[in-house]
């Protein structure tokens, strides 16, 4: 049967393809996928784990004291059925051998399809048997895990391999934690549901880093849609189309095949300068993650980094911290490739939704710290480890003897943390001259995305080089709406008054210091804001890489006196600034780029 399921769309464009369901376990599962000619051997190994649960199960029955409850023991011999049931281990050999999951996966998937069945059961005794199964298949996992220590780590480590040929796949999780995300920059999904989260939180900023259709925030997706569906997802509308008519198919293959030949031609603008229709140079820098990231910052046409998350190094470990000479590595690798563009290395960002280790957001909000967002997050956990923050700082001044690095800070709010901070890097000077390590000239800058730091924008600017509005802290802060809560996604608005308000003053004051000023949050990506934020006289835009052609057809199209002589009058208007501005464009014949509208 077909139906849709609704959410926030935060990737564009279109994917279609079979759904892998990857279930939320409290046992830590690798899923990867294995060679094809490994099939029988891995559904081997999970045969093993089955039997090696069964031994267990067996022994713990035949030790029952005598006094031992009866219900005890009729409880392991239910273990038992469950576990030896052909509808397990043996239905599992399907997603091993046709889908080439490995064991775990395999095993996870399968127990996916049998929670569906135990939920929908009428009688509540046997409903209730859910929670037995789930108990087996976690003994089961562990067993697994004993026995195969060198499998790749994590709760969802899926290892790219080459599926060519076959169906195209899609992942739908009830959420995703930002290091599992970064994990599938590597792998085959070609599109990510979640149940969880928003149009800013670090795992749709990531799928939007791979360009790469999103829909979050559909509350049960994950609970609606099984293992291997059909699926469409629409992600500029935030649908989610499960098990569609062959008609409906055929119509989102062909917006699929429009949007290859409109990206196609965009990505021609990727040689010609930002340039506006009154001749003022905008610099277009790319946001990245991870080093690599640079190769699509370079394809698209970026003329710099603007925006290194150097958190991503930090996650995926297990409880270590990359050393000195790992991030060095890291840093230099990315400024040797950007081959003297300036590189802007952000100090580590950890904290609300960006924990170390593999939690999700709502693991993080329930289990941990009530409120992360406003906890130990970004410069306030560096200055909280300065061990770790000097060890960073050296990495990145040493790295700064191979090209241009910038270096900024992510959440400051008090000029005492500039303080400190300059303090350390005095330090860390101190330490590489005393043992002859080459560092450059490095600029410092602070990330504007507390509203603290907007209003107080003067004061910092005397003590820094440069700024970047965060943007998505910004409008997280100033309107406290947690920016990963999909339950309060729909009063998450760039477009208040409030935000523009901090914005435009941001950007008059850093100019009018004679400070650079760039934003780096999503709203530099989105071209919808892209006149607006030129009108404020913003000349630096940071995004993924992939936004980069849309926003460039933007401002070759922008005339920038003319957009600004309108921006006092939206911003002082009480109708919504949305709507002012479209109207003001339109009436003023400014042509909307991005993709045509498409039929559906
Ligand atoms: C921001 O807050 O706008 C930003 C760019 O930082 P992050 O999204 O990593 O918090
Ligand atoms: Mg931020």
């Amino acid at each position: 049967m077909s139906f849709q399921v609704f959410g926030i769309p935060v990737s564009r464009g279109v994917a279609i393809g079979r759904a892998v369901l990857v279930a939320s376990s409290r046992v830590d599962v690798a899923h990867y996928f294995i060679g094809a000619a490994d099939a029988e051997q891995e559904y081997a190994r999970l045969v093993r784990g089955r039997d090696a649960v069964t031994r267990e199960l067996q022994a713990l029955k035949a030790e029952l004291p005598e006094d031992a409850p009866h219900e005890l023991d009729a409880l392991l011999d239910v273990h038992l059925l469950l576990l030896n049931d052909e509808a397990l281990v043996d239905a599992a050999r399907d997603w091993i051998v046709d889908r080439h999951y490995n064991a775990e996966w395999a095993l996870s998937a399968q127990l996916e399809v049998l929670a569906r069945q135990f939920d929908e059961m009428e009688d509540d005794y046997l409903r209730e048997r859910k929670a037995d199964l789930e108990q087996v298949v976690e003994r089961v996992l562990a067993a697994l895990a004993t026995e195969q220590d060198e499998s790749p780590s994590g709760a969802s480590a899926v290892v790219a391999r080459d599926f060519a040929g076959e169906d195209p796949l899609l992942l739908v999780a009830a959420d995703i934690a930002p290091a599992d995300m970064i994990q599938f920059k590597r792998s085959v999904f070609q599109g990510f549901i979640t149940d969880i989260g928003g149009k800013t939180s670090h795992t749709a900023i990531v799928a939007r880093s791979m360009a790469i259709p999103a829909v979050v925030g559909t509350r049960e997706a994950s609970r609606l849609i099984r293992q291997d569906d059909w699926v469409i997802i629409d992600g500029d509308a935030g649908t989610v189309i499960v098990n569609p008519s062959p008609i409906v198919l055929e119509e989102y293959r062909f917006r699929q095949r429009q949007a290859e030949l409109e990206n196609a031609r965009l990505a021609r603008l990727r040689h010609t300068p930002a340039i506006t229709m009154d001749g003022q140079r905008i610099e277009l820098h790319a946001n990245i993650e991870l080093p690599g990231d640079t190769v699509a910052a370079l394809a698209s046409g970026a003329t710099g980094v603007g925006l290194f998350r150097s958190e991503f190094l930090f996650m995926n470990r297990e409880g270590d911290l990359p050393s000195e000479e790992e991030q060095f590595a890291a840093y230099k690798s990315a400024v040797e490739a950007m081959a003297g563009l300036p590189v802007t290395i952000r100090t580590v960002d950890i904290g609300a939704d960006k924990p170390l280790d593999r939690m999700s957001v709502n693991e993080l909000r329930h289990e941990h710290v009530l409120n992360p967002a406003m906890g130990l997050r970004a410069i306030r956990w560096s200055l909280a480890e300065p061990s770790m923050f000097r060890q960073q700082l050296r990495a990145i001044y040493r790295a700064s003897a191979f090209g241009k690095v910038k270096l900024l800070v992510p959440m400051v709010a008090h000029l005492g943390e500039i303080r400190q901070i300059q303090e350390t890097i005095k330090r860390v000077k101190g330490q590489l001259d005393e043992t002859g390590q080459a560092y450059g000239e490095v600029q410092l800058g602070v990330m504007v995305e507390v509203p603290a730091a907007a209003i107080m924008l003067p004061q910092l600017l005397r003590h820094v080089d440069f700024v970047s509005i965060g943007t998505n802290d910004l409008i997280q802060y100033t309107l406290a709406i947690d920016r990963a809560d999909e339950a309060v996604a729909h009063l998450y608005d760039p477009w208040h008054p409030a935000v523009l308000h901090l914005l435009a003053n941001a950007i008059a004051q850093a100019r009018a210091a004679g400070k650079e000023v760039s934003v780096c949050g999503e709203m530099a990506g989105d071209s919808a804001f892209t006149d607006l934020l030129l009108a404020m006289g913003l000349t630096c835009f940071s995004m993924h890489p992939s936004q980069i052609p849309s926003v460039k057809q933007r401002i070759l199209r922008a005339d920038v006196p003319r957009l600004s002589a309108a921006l006092p009058r939206i911003l002082e208007s009480d109708e919504p600034a949305k709507a002012r501005w479209r109207r003001w464009r339109r009436s003023h014949g400014c042509i909307d780029a991005g993709r045509p509208a498409l039929p559906i």
